[in-house]
């Protein structure tokens, strides 16, 4: 009885032993299976990670190409509105100087006129031609100035005060 006892004993330990052992190896393939899983895992992760920074790294490349050329579509403007005003100043120069190119023509041939005409103007009247010469200085006057001035027996040049007489008018042709 003790004996059959012993056996049975036995028995039930062997077959716990060997759930034991099939249990151990269920958890054996399970941790394996695991391990792989968490390798796979890993390598996933790797590979997002390196996709993560690599997108990261072409965000921030984008940015720092957006901010050049905010910078140099700000250059370029600033270099824009400096032409356009140079051009106006230009243009204001051009306007300025065509006018008084104008000008300065116009009062030159105005002078010259002026001249010319102080020229052939009798110098005691200023206002009619010179028409009669005083032989002896060869002062140019308008008759009637000379005629007055051998009328009140002045008779001396307007000009250089030479004395002259009626003999000394000599009409001139210009
Ligand atoms: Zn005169
Ligand atoms: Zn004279």
């Amino acid at each position: 009885m003790k004996v059959a006892h012993g056996e049975e004993q036995m028995k039930a330990y062997v077959a716990q032993a060997c759930k034991a052992s099939l249990e151990n190896r269920h958890i054996t393939i399970s941790l394996n299976q695991a391990k792989v899983e968490l390798a796979d895992a890993e390598k996933e992760l790797m590979w997002l990670r390196s996709t993560y920074d690599a997108s990261q790294k072409e965000y921030e490349q984008n940015q720092k190409r957006i901010a050049d050329l905010r910078l140099e579509l700000e250059r370029e403007r600033n270099e824009r509105k400096r032409l356009e005003e140079e051009l106006e100043e230009v243009k204001s120069e051009v306007m300025e100087m065509s006018g008084e190119n104008e000008e300065t023509t116009i009062q030159k041939l105005q002078d010259e006129i002026k001249e010319c005409k102080a020229i052939l103007k009798c110098g005691v009247c200023f206002d009619r031609p010179k028409e009669v010469v005083i032989t002896k200085c060869f002062h140019l006057f308008c008759y009637p100035c000379i005629q007055r001035n051998l009328e009140i027996r002045h008779r001396k040049c307007p000009g250089c005060g030479t004395p002259f007489g009626q003999s000394d008018v000599r009409e001139v042709k210009i």
